[in-house]
């Protein structure tokens, strides 16, 4: 039995309506979903929800909790951090839970800002015009970010960690072995400790092939474990299809690494679970 509370419908850049999540996810046997579509920001986003589409978005997801029978709904968002900005303490208050992110790191010049998981060209031009091509300023500054979004806005899980290393393919810029990349990872973990967030483990970057291992790498569970920083797995599905991708082989893993617990949101708490390579284990 899995859960996923890292979903994108039509009301971001999702492929899927809500209605099809549920039903997909009823079929998987689920027992907690969580919908978490990119909150609105104060500027031209096109993977974002509009401002005036939230309450709508709110109502609806909000509506669904008690249409099935067996699974958990909940209502969520994934909420960038962008300092002085935007961050997931902004939203809160309205929802059962927020997955904050970071997608942004700086501005270009003409004001637009520098999205890391955007094409690898995107990705080159702003390291060269904000970064002078300094790679290691460049990820210290997006983990710098995590570890300022962990503290100051207490997201209830951090996303995609490291999902900077999707432009790092062939490890073109750096290794994730140098000791300032192992560093400024230490530095997050501890930040994310101490705000106590949970870390997921998020398997969207497998199933496109984007990157060979879930986010975050291997090593950085095995620290995660040691730290016994509580983990959870969510698929960043951006289609119902997709709601539990590579989640075998992911439980497999973690089993393999020493976790035994996941923690899930059931019952309005967020409770750890053991689990196998099936999935959570319920009693
Ligand atoms: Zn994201
Ligand atoms: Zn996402």
């Amino acid at each position: 039995m899995f859960s996923n509370f890292h979903t994108h419908s039509t009301y971001c850049d999702g492929k899927s309506t809500p209605e099809e999540i549920v039903d997909y996810a009823v079929q998987l046997n689920l027992k907690s979903l969580g919908f978490s579509s990119h909150a609105p920001i104060p500027f031209e986003c096109p993977w974002c929800m509009k401002r005036e589409t939230l309450n709508d978005y709110l109502m609806h997801i909000n509506s669904l909790k008690n249409s099935k029978q067996g699974i958990a709904i909940y209502t969520g968002l994934e909420v960038d951090y962008i300092p002085d900005t935007i961050g997931p303490l902004d939203f809160s208050k309205t929802l059962d839970y927020t997955i904050g992110s970071i997608h942004f790191v700086e501005n270009f010049r003409n004001g637009k800002g520098w999205e890391i998981d955007g094409s690898h060209q995107h990705f080159h031009d702003g390291l060269a015009e904000i970064f002078k091509n300094n790679i290691k300023d460049a990820v210290d500054r997006y983990f710098e970010l995590t570890r300022e979004m962990a503290l100051k806005s207490r997201p209830t899980i951090i996303g995609h960690l490291d999902k900077i290393k999707l432009q790092n393919t062939g490890y073109q810029y750096f290794n994730e072995a140098d000791r300032w990349y192992r560093e400024t990872i230490e530095d997050t973990l501890k930040a994310i400790q101490t705000a106590g967030c949970i870390i997921e483990v998020n398997t969207r970057g497998v199933y496109q092939k984007k990157t060979d291992s879930v986010y975050p790498s291997r090593w950085i569970l095995e620290s995660i474990k040691k730290k016994r920083i509580p983990i959870t797995v969510s698929s960043d599905a951006h289609h119902s299809n997709d709601l539990i991708s590579y989640f075998a082989e992911t439980f497999q893993l973690l089993r393999e690494i020493g976790f035994k617990e996941i923690h899930i949101l059931t019952e309005s708490q967020w409770k750890p679970y053991k689990f196998n390579e099936d999935g959570i284990k319920i009693n």
